[in-house]
């Protein structure tokens, strides 16, 4: 060991957590503490409209601890990457606000840390209590994403980590706005380690994920990391093509050789609503894709800083 204690950073997003936040930070105190002298907690209020800014102002000179109060809802990822930029420890924790993620496991991930791992993620063992669509829309999801990609993002994979300070540095170069951060951690690389774990059921309040979130969650995460949607369309449009060709020779064969009338309304009808129809989702589909282009472009802010309270003590260290 060198001569200062490893410092620890532990990243927490937060939103309308009010009810989990005192518990929270209770045991990671406890857990962070029994890991290290210098450790910091990075708690990312992400816009929360219930009560976390006031159950927050009781801790403004809780040691160690650092605040961010975003000046509106950001969402998860944009939390997730304001931590981590403001993150100095050697090592980073990351983990949810409302205690699924087991403050107890901390010590075995630190531990895989010390052995050599970079980068160390908690993997659910089962997913039984989530319902069937979920499963299979993530599945599919994944599948998805990881055809023909060159990196593989792992499906079962939570967003309890430990990254160390060269991951971190990695992700916080990846300059895009629409962040899809299970695939930026397995895009960046590093010597990765997956542990199984068991979610704890939600302390307080409810998932804030519903189907309309992880929808546009899906979606970033596919476009982000697949072109496979847009490859897939021509591939189907030159079939679609082949076989339009193959049908004008047959009627027209048919019309010249067999002195067969072309038949009617039917198949023009029900053909020019097939390729309309088809023709719109592939604009859809490029739609989606030009809408990210369009957002990266405008290099906007990932989020805003609204206030902050900062009482960490571990320093940034110009070597690393
Ligand atoms: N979260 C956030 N911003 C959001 C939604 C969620 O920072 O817009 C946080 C939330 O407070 C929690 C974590 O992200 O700490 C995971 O959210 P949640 O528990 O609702 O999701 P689930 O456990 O169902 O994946
Ligand atoms: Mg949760």
């Amino acid at each position: 060991m060198n001569e200062h204690p490893v410092s620890i950073s532990c990243v927490v997003p937060a939103y309308n957590e009010a009810a989990n936040l005192p518990r929270l930070i209770a045991q990671l105190t406890e857990q962070l503490s029994a890991l290290s002298t210098a450790w910091e907690i990075i708690l990312v209020d992400d816009g929360s409209s219930d009560d976390t800014r006031a159950v927050l102002a009781g801790y403004q000179t809780h040691p160690g601890l650092v605040v961010l109060h975003f000046s509106r809802n950001f969402g998860k990822e944009a939390a997730l990457s304001a931590g981590l930029d403001r993150a100095r420890g050697d090592v980073c924790f990351l983990l949810d606000a409302d205690l699924q993620h087991p403050v107890a496991l901390m010590p075995r991930m630190f531990q895989a840390w010390q052995e050599g791992a970079q980068m160390v993620y908690l993997v659910r063992e089962n997913r039984d209590d989530e319902p069937v669509w979920k499963r299979w829309g993530s599945l599919l999801l994944y599948r998805l994403i990881n055809f023909g990609s060159p990196v593989q993002v792992p499906e079962d994979a939570s967003d309890f980590r430990l990254l160390d300070r060269r991951v971190v540095r990695a992700l916080q170069a990846l300059p895009e706005r629409n962040r899809f951060m299970k695939g930026l951690y397995a895009w960046v690389g590093f010597r990765t380690l997956a542990l199984p774990y068991t979610p704890a059921a939600r302390l307080h309040g409810k998932s804030h994920f519903s189907g309309r979130r992880l929808m546009n969650l899906a979606l970033t995460g596919l476009t982000a990391f697949s072109n496979m949607p847009l490859r897939l369309w021509s591939i189907f449009g030159f079939l679609l093509a082949a076989l339009a060709i193959g049908y004008g020779a047959y009627v027209t064969l048919a019309y010249f050789i067999d002195q067969r009338p072309v038949a009617g309304w039917t198949t023009i009808v029900a053909g020019l609503m097939l390729f309309s129809g088809i023709q719109l989702i592939s604009v859809g589909i490029l739609g989606e894709y030009l809408g990210r282009v369009y957002d990266e472009v405008k290099q906007r802010p990932r989020y805003i800083v609204d206030e902050q309270i900062d009482n960490s003590s571990v320093a940034r260290r110009p070597d690393r």
